[in-house]
């Protein structure tokens, strides 16, 4: 390499900061909780190509966009196409349904984590077992809870979320229902105690456990963003989703 770019430095020490840190947090998760090694998915919302370059080139592989059309632009670009060729990209915003094809032909989507209706669950496994590149494998899906309460959030609500889980893996075929997520409040100040949106996640994960007989480190649960993924894996998160904490900043949204 001739030279390095100043994004792209800044971008391997955010990386690898926030690997050291995923790192500690996992050591000091209480022994009981019989959960995996978390995944870091990078959300890379808002920034240029050359960012996502970066983060692979520094060994990231799992990538998340919320937009839809952010997501479509990046997957398909040339640069990412050829310098990336082993990214998994993981759809963490809301899918509408008129999106849903344009979402399920992208190259390299790993991960759908915002299923939150039984209806758009049948759109997706519909479209998936149209579109999928590799005949009979499954889409991984999480069922989105919203644990909040906030109307303005996507998700179903955490009492519904074990009957949709089952539904998906009784019914729809061309899904796999690898696990569940939340967004959760904003700016949860930490000296209250624990999240309560992260505790309503760690009891939806037992009760679909529960529900469908599964050992609880076969249910993945992505929780946890740049302020308190460390927090989140302490609880028993599976897939941390982080992005001021790697890429910087983001510009404020037009
Ligand atoms: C933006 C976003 C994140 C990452 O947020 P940061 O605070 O920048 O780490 C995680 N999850 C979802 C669903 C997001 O939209």
């Amino acid at each position: 390499m001739i030279r390095r770019t100043m994004a792209e430095f800044d971008i391997n020490a955010g990386l690898q900061h926030v690997l050291k840190r995923i790192e500690l947090a996992l050591q000091s998760r209480p022994k009981e909780i019989n959960a995996p090694k978390p995944l870091l998915v990078a959300v890379s919302k808002t920034k240029p190509v050359e960012c996502v370059i970066a983060a692979y080139k520094a060994g990231q592989r799992h990538f998340g966009e919320n937009y839809v059309q952010e997501l479509v632009e990046k997957s398909q670009h040339p640069d990412i196409l050829a310098q990336c060729p082993d990214i998994k990209w993981h759809l963490i915003g809301h899918l509408q349904s008129n999106k849903i094809n344009h979402v399920l032909k992208l190259p390299n989507l790993h991960m759908v984590q915002t299923v939150d209706s039984e209806k758009l669950a049948n759109k997706i496994d519909a479209a998936w077992a149209k579109l999928q590149p590799t005949p009979s494998e499954p889409l991984r899906v999480l069922v989105q809870i919203n644990t909040s309460g906030e109307d303005v959030k996507s998700g179903i609500d955490a009492s519904a979320a074990p009957s949709l889980f089952k539904y998906i893996s009784a019914n729809l075929k061309h899904l796999q229902p690898v696990g569940i997520m939340t967004i959760g409040a904003y700016g949860f100040d930490y000296s209250n105690g624990p999240n309560p949106d992260f505790v309503a996640l760690m009891q939806a994960h037992r009760a679909i456990c529960e529900a469908n007989d599964m050992p609880p480190d076969a249910l993945q649960v992505s929780m946890g963003m740049s302020n308190d993924y460390d927090k989140a894996i302490e609880m028993g998160s599976t897939i941390v989703r982080v992005g001021t904490a790697i890429f910087g900043h983001r510009a404020a949204k037009a």
